[in-house]
């Protein structure tokens, strides 16, 4: 996708807070972060969203599951994180690149 800024940010076209990257995925900082620690874990391959996610993305998205309490732990996150995936106008997703966010530390605002 050339005009995603997430694939910009892979392609490191745009630059980024690098904190992992695999085969599959990259994992940066988000640029206004909510909490402390506010990380956002995204796929290499371009998926506009959640609900558009197919039985043969089965293994990408264990594999970002699988990766977050390492990230998190990674961060000092001992006592616990928080993830949110924004799907949708509904959702208030605002950049159409699937993402995790995964939020921690001593700044994590309210749920509501
Ligand atoms: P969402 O509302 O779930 O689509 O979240 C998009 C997130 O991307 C927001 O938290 C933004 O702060 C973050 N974001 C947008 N542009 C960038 C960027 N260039 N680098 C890092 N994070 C970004
Ligand atoms: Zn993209």
């Amino acid at each position: 996708m050339t005009d995603c800024i997430f694939c910009k940010i892979i392609a490191g076209e745009i630059p980024s807070s690098k904190i992992y990257e695999d085969e599959l995925i990259y994992v940066f900082n988000d640029i206004n972060p909510k909490a402390d620690v506010h990380l956002l874990i995204i796929p290499k391959q371009h998926i506009a969203q959640l609900d558009q996610l197919q039985q043969q993305h089965q293994s990408l998205i264990a594999h970002m599951i699988l990766k977050l309490p390492q990230l998190a732990a990674a961060q000092g996150l001992d006592s616990g994180f928080r993830t949110i995936i924004n799907t949708g106008p509904g959702g208030g997703q605002e950049v159409y690149h699937l993402h995790i966010h995964l939020l921690g530390g001593n700044n994590l605002p309210g749920f509501q």
